[in-house]
């Protein structure tokens, strides 16, 4: 399961980040989490139990916000949001490997006390 290694990494850069805003505890962790990630957010929260232990988050809350696909189409110029995972364009039906959103896993709250 990468998740694991995932939020391993993203929980290291929260505590680093409460570190310094002198926190003594995680709250709430909020993720950004496209749908083209490749990241579960089952999986993530499974992984967020496993990594907090013994942290300063070990009490918080994990929140994910999850963000569509969006690609762009250069034979259109447009940008559309895949109807299937070919990632198909709607109006010439060519398939795009240009992906402008969906692919984020990022911190994007954190709330510290
Ligand atoms: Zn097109």
């Amino acid at each position: 399961m990468h998740e694991v290694g995932m939020m391993q990494n993203l929980l290291n850069a929260a505590v680093e980040r409460a570190k310094q805003e002198g926190a003594e505890q995680i709250r709430v962790l909020q993720l950004r989490v496209g749908a083209s990630s490749g990241v579960a957010p089952e999986s993530l929260q499974l992984a967020f139990d496993v990594v907090k232990q013994g942290t300063m988050a070990e009490d918080a809350q994990l929140r994910i916000d999850r963000t569509p696909s969006v690609y762009y189409c250069d034979n259109c110029d447009r940008d559309f949001e895949p109807a299937d995972p070919l990632n198909e364009c709607p109006e010439c039906h060519r398939i795009s490997t240009n992906i402008r959103q969906g692919n984020e896993f990022t911190l994007e709250f954190l709330d510290v006390s």
